[in-house]
């Protein structure tokens, strides 16, 4: 069922986006050739404890982990598109990184992913990181009161399939509020005009994946979290949680 939020629920839920973007932003801030993952998640987790939020991907089991999640943030690199865990991996120069992060604050949930390149980048890489946010862009453009759940994800999936990128398919963006992970879903790719109907205080994270080689398989590694594309292709990731307002779609999880 989905959870209607109300205006002071949305503003709530814009202080805990906006620890997450900071998280994100000090991750990025710190990833550097030679630097470990498990160092980024101890960046990161320093700005979500100096707010005194706390991390709704740590200790998270859901039925497909045979762990619970060991991390603050997911961090997925190259080949790994989602779901990464933070290990002693050091970043390599040209390295495609995403990171994923959520917060609590206050009771509420914020989840945003960012991509970005360590050191020189390709550009076949540069391309494939940008794709993911003009997907996100696109998909929450789309995201207003009167349009329906298909219509963002047919906004996502048109960017995606344009550039010829692959999808991973069974993964995409949520509800969010109290919990990271609330009704509807949210599609990278469909049909506009289907789906539920949008309505102000909804709160939506919208989450476009791309793989490069245009192809859409995933398998999970040994650990049980991280998803690999199959033919080895890199990946990029990019989210933002966006409430539905009647003033248009509103970025929660900015700075
Ligand atoms: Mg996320
Ligand atoms: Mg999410």
């Amino acid at each position: 069922m989905v959870k209607i939020k109300s205006d002071r629920q949305m503003d709530a839920m814009r202080e805990a986006g906006r620890v997450v973007a900071q998280a994100l932003a000090a991750a990025k801030e710190a990833a550097e050739v030679g630097v470990g993952l498990g160092e980024l998640d101890a960046v990161a987790r320093q700005v979500l404890e100096k707010a005194g939020a706390t991390s709704p991907f740590l200790g998270y089991r859901p039925e497909f982990a045979p762990v619970p999640f060991p991390a603050t943030a997911c961090i997925s690199v190259n080949d790994a598109i989602v779901h990464g865990i933070p290990d002693d991996y050091r970043l390599c120069d040209g390295d495609l990184v995403s990171v994923d992060y959520g917060a609590l604050l206050d009771g509420w949930a914020g989840d945003s992913a960012i991509s970005f390149i360590v050191g020189r980048p390709r550009p076949e890489d540069v391309r494939l990181v940008d794709t993911a946010f003009e997907a996100l862009d696109a998909g929450i453009a789309a995201a207003v009161v009167g349009n329906r759940i298909g219509d963002i994800a047919h906004a996502i999936g048109r960017v995606c399939r344009g550039a010829g990128y692959g999808i991973p398919d069974g993964f995409g963006g949520h509800g969010i509020g109290r919990d990271m992970h609330e009704d509807p879903g949210v599609p990278n790719e469909g049909r506009a005009g289907r789906g539920m109907v949008l309505r102000h205080g909804m709160v939506l994270a919208i989450e476009p994946m791309v793989i490069a080689d245009g192809s859409d398989a995933y398998y999970p590694a040994p650990d049980g979290w991280t998803l690999r594309t199959v033919s080895g292709a890199r990946a990029a990731h990019a989210e933002h949680t966006v409430a539905v307002t009647d003033a248009g779609p509103r970025v929660l999880t900015c700075l």
